[in-house]
């Protein structure tokens, strides 16, 4: 069988029009400069809310800093959002969301300082003047500095002598992280449409090799489809679908959609199944569904799918799963049999499109999205779906109250009956059964005893961990301590757990 190509790990990037490139050349003919990326190397446009968030968190911190219009987003490892933001084919920083504050934050990056530091008017940090600095200090790269007067914890620019740079300050003391010698750099600013011209020729490949491999595969089985969620991916394979000659397309209604996407399916000549079944019902005699326990998919989902298959028939369906979308999807072939249904063969014809290719792509296209992408969520589902980030669960609250506030009542309610700590409903913790390190480490981190499957420990406040290595070791491996009499041991020990360390080291 043939092998499939393996997932980019960087980006190109033209330096001479200052615009990320699809492929290997831009159309100007300079060659290209290659940006490596972050697990899992998926890469997307800053939409609307992004571009305003991440502009509003510089100015709080900087002042006021003119942005480039071409913002990328490296969507990375970490307790909740963590996307490297990359501009003028450099790194500016990262877009990290607390789920503790409850807040975004901007952590610079030293390769910003070209385009930032001769604007900022504030974030600065003098080493002569603001620290106890002194000769005797000798080299300050790494060095704890104590400051002379206190500010906020976080990530800021130094200056030191010629130099500039970033630093950690921690408790009143700030550690130099790196100094560079800063020249100001003036790029061009081009925009999005800039961006889709120079890579006109990329596009036009990406959509034949799309249409064709649906074509190949179009009478497998005796009809086609085009399986439409409301999200980018199903609007991309929904318009390619048409272009190879598919006519048919279907929706599942989970019952748990967002309003927006209902409008926009229903604009759309398609079959919406709305066969839901009971969640609520589930829900109050299991627990909320979770990450690691996703039997809403199959309720929700799967179920209304082969009653629709069976009317139907057997069916070729075209989907918009990608190998980018996480670390499951990685080795998604072509084509490959519902393994639920072999009524379905499932062909993935975007598998290798990385969220940029897409959005380019729409917009090549002149193609209408959901709403809710610009309005500040990157992935669409259910509204209260476990899979999303807390970070996108505050935009959901703002956006949607009436459809979050009978969830939320429901969590609270689920969290007192089980005597699980607030921080089930406050955090976010409910979205896994049993807790992963990363979640472990910041109850523990911030005082909250708490057992794998969201119990409260119980064990007395002296026993507990009082050392940092201790609480790292406790975090990653299980300690008979940490599990509630005549609970089973939960399987978030081996592979999981070890993926999660690789990622966190990636991050910086
Ligand atoms: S989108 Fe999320 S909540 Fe909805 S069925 Fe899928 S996993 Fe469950
Ligand atoms: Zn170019």
């Amino acid at each position: 069988m043939k092998r499939e190509p393996s997932a980019k790990n960087n980006l190109n990037w033209c330096n001479n029009c200052n615009i990320p490139l699809i492929g290997k050349t831009c159309s100007c003919g300079s060659e290209p400069k290659n940006i490596p990326l972050l697990r899992p190397y998926e890469v997307r446009p800053a939409l609307s809310a992004d571009y305003k968030l991440i502009k509003t968190l510089i100015e709080e911190k900087f002042g006021e800093v003119p942005l480039s219009q071409v913002i990328l987003l490296n969507k990375t490892g970490g307790a909740d959002r963590n996307d490297l933001i990359i501009m003028n084919g450099e790194r500016l920083g990262w877009l990290i969301f607390d789920p503790v504050k409850r807040e975004h934050r901007f952590d610079i990056a030293v390769e910003a300082l070209p385009f930032i530091f001769s604007h900022a008017t504030k974030g600065i940090i003098d080493i002569y003047t603001d620290t106890d600095y002194s000769k005797e200090h000798g080299r300050i790269g790494g060095k704890k500095l104590k400051l002379n007067s206190p500010v906020e914890n976080g990530t800021y620019i130094v200056k030191y002598k010629a130099k500039a740079g970033t630093g950690i300050v921690k408790d009143g003391s700030i550690k130099v992280k790196e100094l560079i010698q800063v020249l100001p750099q003036e790029v061009p600013d081009p925009d999005w449409d800039e961006v889709i011209q120079k890579n006109k020729y990329h596009l036009k490949n990406l959509e034949r090799s799309a249409v064709r491999s649906i074509k190949q595969h179009i009478n497998d089985r005796p009809t086609a489809n085009v399986s439409f969620s409301g999200g980018k991916d199903s609007t991309v394979v929904l318009h390619l679908g048409q272009k190879a000659g598919i006519k048919k397309a279907f929706f599942i209604d989970t019952g748990l959609e967002f309003p927006e996407t209902i409008e926009f399916v229903e604009s759309k000549d398609l079959d919406i199944i709305r066969k839901d079944g009971d969640f609520r019902q589930k829900t109050e005699m299991e627990g909320p569904p979770s990450k690691d326990s996703r039997w809403c998919c199959k309720l929700l989902k799967l179920i209304p799918l082969n009653g629709y298959l069976s009317e139907t028939g057997p069916c070729v369906t075209v989907q918009g799963n990608r190998w980018y979308e996480s670390w499951n999807r990685a080795d998604l072939e072509e084509s490959i049999e519902n393994p639920g249904n072999p009524l379905q063969l499932n062909i993935s014809p975007i598998r290798s499109w990385r969220a940029f290719e897409v959005f380019l792509y729409i917009w090549w296209q002149n193609l209408e999205i959901n709403p809710l992408y610009e309005k500040g969520l990157e992935r669409i589902g259910c509204y209260l779906c476990p899979a999303m980030l807390e970070s996108e669960y505050e935009v959901v609250r703002n956006l949607h109250p009436e459809l979050t506030e009978n969830w939320d009542k429901f969590l609270s309610q689920w969290a007192e009956k089980n005597e699980f700590p607030e921080e089930y409903l406050k955090w976010g913790l409910w979205r896994w059964k049993s807790l992963p390190p990363k979640m472990r480490e910041i109850c523990r981190d911030n005082g909250i005893p708490i057992n794998y499957d969201n119990s409260p420990d119980t064990e007395p406040a002296d026993n507990r961990v009082k050392t940092r290595e201790t609480k790292l070791r406790r975090t990653h491996e299980p300690s008979r301590n940490l599990m509630p009499a005549g609970k089973k041991k939960n399987t978030d020990k081996s592979s999981a757990g070890k993926k999660e360390n690789t990622k966190r080291k990636n991050i910086r």
